[in-house]
């Protein structure tokens, strides 16, 4: 069983590499904001108590994460293992973490301020399916339309320039300084996520001694 961290600031990738991981060597992945977003989306009433916190980019209250996250892995539908991605955050959600899973490894997708920015601001989202875009880097073959299921592209409700200082700040304050606790107790791997997408997860696989990556 392998169980993972990735971190990494805003737009460095944690979805996409932690998604191409999670197919190919059969690990759940959990993202703790896909799951807000699946609730804002679906309207429940956790949906409704998180909606205006993400789109003004701060941060959940840790115990309602805590608990996400604790109802998630007792599903225990991750046989192989998992990855989990956009938690912890700080340094009180890194401890409720250790204190309950030992993990194998942290990966660190590591990417400039100056970067961030400009990714972040060209990344949409489909209404429809989840699939992600880029702007820059994976065009839909129709403007503002998904390939796969032909829904409308939006923008995350936090993907603006306000919302995107808040997280950023957040970021380099208290989820940054993890990675030094992490450090001392766990293995961490530092890959340059300013890669394109199948060089990072070939990085990643090697920093780790996972089965080397075919791209399809
Ligand atoms: P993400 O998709 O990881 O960027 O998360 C989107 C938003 O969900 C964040 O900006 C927070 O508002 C909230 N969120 C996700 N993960 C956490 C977490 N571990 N702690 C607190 N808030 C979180």
């Amino acid at each position: 069983m392998r169980k993972f961290i990735i971190m990494g600031i805003q737009g460095s990738g944690k979805g996409t590499q932690a998604k191409l991981l999670a197919e190919d060597l059969t690990l759940e992945h959990f993202s703790v904001g896909d799951i807000f977003r699946w609730n804002v989306q679906h309207h429940t009433k956790l949906g409704a108590q998180v909606k205006r916190i993400i789109a003004s980019g701060r941060l959940v209250d840790d115990d309602l994460v805590e608990s996400v996250v604790k109802d998630r892995l007792s599903d225990h539908d991750w046989n192989y293992g998992f990855i989990i991605d956009g938690f912890p955050r700080n340094a009180r959600q890194a401890e409720f973490f250790l204190e309950s899973y030992d993990i194998d490894g942290v990966i660190d997708l590591h990417l400039p301020d100056e970067e961030v920015m400009r990714r972040v601001l060209a990344r949409r989202l489909c209404s429809g399916c989840g699939l992600d875009y880029n702007l820059i880097a994976h065009r839909p073959r129709k403007p503002d339309t998904c390939d796969v299921c032909g829904s409308t592209l939006v923008a995350r409700d936090d993907d603006n320039p306000e919302a995107l200082a808040v997280r950023l700040a957040h970021y380099h304050e208290e989820t940054k300084p993890l990675i030094e606790i992490f450090d001392r107790k766990e293995f961490v791997g530092t890959v340059d996520a300013t890669k394109p997408v199948d060089e990072v997860q070939a990085a990643i696989r090697e920093r780790f001694g996972l089965p080397a990556y075919h791209p399809s």
